[in-house]
């Protein structure tokens, strides 16, 4: 650099960043691209912990090895990696000698570039303010509560503990996005004393605008995916999941047949009489409760699924027939025991026990003996365990 801004690499590599739904592929990707279509000394990558309100180092070429992933600085107006996150603009070509960070990384010639995908509020238009003379006034910062000397409608400035009292209740601090992406890109040339230009660094914030645009994506993708595998009422997964990591587990112990697997289905016994007698409601909170019930007793790997209204589903990984018969055991007890915690009722739960290898063979197989079993339990009397004869 300046190497003339080469558009047309640019514009090829450009879709590389959308071609992938996972975060930390499309920040290597960005930075990758970065590093290769400009040639800056030193780069690094840093995103936003925003439950700690840190800025954490991630991706660094050049930098001493580990020195850009040690780094944790705090989001504040005050430091110049983490300003660009308060007001949305880039830093560069200034000459800053007060800043710990720059000065330690011995940065002379950089620009800080925010990689941002977070919609701008205006605080003076969100709360009707009239002061004029606040530093925030007339500009769209991303986090006008963190600039030094904002008067906050009071016209006073503020000691921070009272703007941070004031900021609390406003609608802007409100607005903060803890699911937004936020991260700034650090572009260095103080050893080769190249000049970084401003079209260096208009083409940089664009690309920052679309990473950070991908990275929102990916998020909202994984929230979907999320969603559409839970039951909406008791938070545990759903009979979709339930299913098809049947398929994939059943798959994994035909290459592994030394791998037991077993499947439990789970009935409440006359739970239409709990809805007759308490009303629906009630029965709700009786599945929620047996659901967190349910999965507080299994382990981890295990998987607790709603297979149906009052029905639920167990896949216990590598767990023998007799293990599997244990555990079934050990819940019916329990949970015979156990009374809701509001009305003091008693429930009992009906369970149908499945091994792979022990004649089922099959995903369909596999769940119409623990049916089946299941089936027994209750035409047993309820309130028992059977195992797929
Ligand atoms: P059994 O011992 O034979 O299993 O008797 P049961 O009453 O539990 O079985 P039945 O199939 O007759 O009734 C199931 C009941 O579960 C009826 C239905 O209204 C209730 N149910 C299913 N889904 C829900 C739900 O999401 N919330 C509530 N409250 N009840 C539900
Ligand atoms: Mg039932
Ligand atoms: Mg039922």
């Amino acid at each position: 650099m300046p190497k003339r801004l080469d558009t047309l690499k640019i514009l090829e590599m450009l879709p590389l960043i959308y071609e992938d739904l996972d975060i930390d592929t499309i920040e290597r990707r960005f930075f990758a691209m970065t590093t290769e279509i400009f040639s800056f000394d030193r780069l690094a990558l840093f995103f936003v912990k925003h439950k700690k309100s840190l800025l954490q180092g991630k991706l660094s070429h050049g930098f001493t090895p580990g020195a850009i992933e040690a780094l944790n600085i705090p989001l504040s107006a005050d430091f110049i990696f983490t300003s660009p996150l308060i007001t949305g603009v880039p830093v560069w070509n200034q000459i800053i000698d007060n800043d710990p960070y720059v000065k330690n990384l011995k940065l002379t010639n950089f620009a800080v570039i925010p990689v941002i995908n977070r919609k701008r509020v205006s605080c003076w238009e969100i709360t009707a303010c009239k002061e004029h003379s606040c530093p925030a006034y007339g500009n769209r910062w991303l986090r006008c509560w963190l600039i030094s000397n904002n008067k906050c409608s009071s016209g006073q400035n503020l000691s921070l503990e009272q703007k941070r009292q004031k900021c609390e209740e406003c609608p802007v601090y409100q607005e903060g996005n803890a699911d937004c992406v936020e991260g700034i890109l650090l572009v260095d040339n103080s050893l080769s004393g190249v000049e970084i230009n401003d079209n260096t660094v208009v083409v940089l914030s664009l690309l920052g605008h679309t990473v950070g645009a991908a990275i929102n994506n990916s998020k909202r993708f994984e929230r979907t995916l999320k969603i559409s595998i839970k039951d909406d009422l008791t938070g545990i997964h759903n009979r979709r999941y339930f299913n098809e990591r049947l398929v994939d587990e059943l798959e994994r112990v035909s290459r592994y047949p030394k791998d037991p697997l077993s499947l439990i289905m789970i009935d409440i016994d006359f739970f239409k009489q709990v809805n007759d007698s308490h009303g629906h409601q009630f029965g709700d909170s009786v599945l929620i409760w047996f659901a967190a019930f349910l999965s507080t007793k299994l382990r981890k790997s295990d998987v607790v699924a709603r297979y149906g209204g009052e029905e639920f589903a167990l896949l216990l990984i590598n767990t023998s027939q007799t293990q599997a018969l244990e555990v079934a055991e050990d819940l019916r007890q329990q949970i015979a025991l156990r009374s809701h915690p509001a009305t003091g009722t008693n429930i009992t739960a009906s369970f149908g026990v499945a091994t792979f290898g022990e004649r089922a063979t099959s995903v369909d197989s596999l769940i119409a003996k623990a049916d089946k079993a299941l089936y027994a339990a209750k035409a047993q009397g309820r309130n028992r365990v059977c195992l797929a004869g």
